[in-house]
């Protein structure tokens, strides 16, 4: 059996690249692997905050074209994914942060996307929870919205099997196949598939496969967290996303009930080598994050007070791919041929998916990738090991010193 392209990995990534790989090239055949079942590791655990405009410049174009996207697969499928339009609050209470929320409106306005500044009254109406005595300047962009993650993951694969694509679920891929430098397939449960180009879309697990093609890929999996509370008059079905960078934490409505996450003091990390294959039952955290909550709960009630006696009901973890300069990491890698790598997502996936799946779909069929991943190069941080201690340490600060959402 011979594909065009073998994608390894059926999470939002692989999804993604088999939905504009099939619009883009009819007549090609892919085949995506999936070792357990669609869009159930990372993917459909995120908050899925689907972030528009960040400082951090380069990921912007990513991320607009997921917004592009999504009326497209909705079109073709004759569904609605139900995107919540809410707007995005970034709340700064520091200098620093103040100073980034002026360069952020710049990034929006560049970028021809909506931005204000409101105030700390207005803010309240929109979001009763929140406390903004302390802000300095509160930001407002109405066009960001959060979705279902699951539903984006599976808007891509549906789309992408009407158009040929062929997803096989419980196939898990034990080998990268290797002639010299160049990847020529892969060796499954099943047997062995030969394809053109192999992509690489394993999230937490791709450092395993790629060091298979002798490539230190420079991402580790760090635990991300978040809780979600009863339901309360304060938290209004329809109000905003809010970014509270002083707390390193981020909220969003779910429902009637607040989804809030935190950075904590010490991120969780772990060797790709000691993750299970299927994270169902892993145990993230014994205490269901209690602990690293407790350390930072001070700094998160000066804008959300009834942090402290609102009941939480439901506690949600996963791993993301993080890197030491929370950029992605991916693209081609430098001496391997007929290989590619959409991996190390910074706990972005699910914003920049659309960007992704289309960057990889260009780069599969041989043509120039449309946006710029210089940022994002996969020889940045010189020789690694991802499997050292010292390296996983490293990502893990990344995640716990990060202030932007
Ligand atoms: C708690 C949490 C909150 C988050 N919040 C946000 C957010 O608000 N906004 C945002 O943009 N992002 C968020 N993210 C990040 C987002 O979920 C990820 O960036 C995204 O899901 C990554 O997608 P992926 O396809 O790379 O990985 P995954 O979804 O993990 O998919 C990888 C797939 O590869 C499969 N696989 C691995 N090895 C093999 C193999 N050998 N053979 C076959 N299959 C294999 C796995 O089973 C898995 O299904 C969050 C993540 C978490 C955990």
């Amino acid at each position: 059996m011979k594909a065009d392209v073998l994608i390894v990995g059926g999470g939002i990534f692989g999804c993604a690249i088999a939905y504009y790989y099939t619009r883009n090239n009819p007549d090609k055949k892919v085949i995506v692997l999936e070792r357990n079942e669609l869009c159930n590791s990372a993917t459909s655990r995120a908050a899925a905050l689907v972030t528009k405009i960040r400082t951090k410049k380069h990921f912007v174009p990513l991320s607009l074209e997921t917004y592009r996207v999504i009326p497209e697969m909705e079109k073709l499928l004759g569904e609605s994914m139900d995107m919540k339009y809410v707007g995005v609050m970034h709340v700064a209470a520091s200098e620093s942060n103040e100073a980034s929320l002026t360069e952020l409106i710049k990034i929006a306005r560049e970028f021809g996307q909506p931005a204000e500044y409101i105030s700390g009254e207005k803010a309240q109406q929109l979001s009763p929870w929140l406390r903004t005595e302390e802000a300095r300047k509160i930001a407002f962009l109405p066009g960001e919205a959060y979705c279902d993650p699951y539903l984006l993951g599976t808007f891509f694969s549906r789309c992408a099997k009407l158009q040929g694509a062929e997803f096989r679920q419980g196939v898990e891929v034990e080998k990268i196949l290797m002639e010299n430098n160049t990847a020529v397939g892969v060796v499954t449960t099943e047997g062995s598939i030969r394809a053109d180009t192999v992509v690489i879309a394993a999230g937490a697990w791709s450092p395993l496969l790629a060091a298979q093609a002798g490539i230190g890929l420079p991402m580790a999996p760090v635990r991300s967290q978040y809780w979600i509370t009863e339901k309360k008059d304060i938290f209004p079905v329809n109000s905003p996303i809010v970014l509270l960078p002083d707390a390193q934490a981020y909220a969003r409505p779910e429902g009637g009930s607040l989804l809030f996450g935190i950075r904590e003091k010490k991120s969780f990390t772990a060797s790709p080598k000691n993750i299970p294959a299927d994270i169902s039952d892993f145990s993230f955290s014994p205490d269901k994050g209690m602990a690293d909550l407790t350390e930072v709960i001070d700094k998160l009630a000066r804008f959300f007070p009834s942090v402290y006696d609102v009941g939480i009901k439901f506690y949600v973890a996963g791993f993301s791919g993080y890197t030491p300069d929370n950029n992605l990491t991916m693209g081609v890698p430098p001496g391997v041929h007929h290989l590619l790598l959409a991996t190390g997502c910074v706990g972005a996936g699910i914003s920049v998916s659309g960007g992704v799946g289309l960057a990889f779909a260009e780069l599969a069929a041989g043509r120039p990738n449309p946006f710029d991943f210089s940022y994002f190069d996969i020889a940045r941080f010189g020789q690694i090991d991802p499997f050292s201690p010292a390296w996983l340490d490293r990502c893990a600060l990344a995640r716990s010193t990060k202030v932007s959402g």
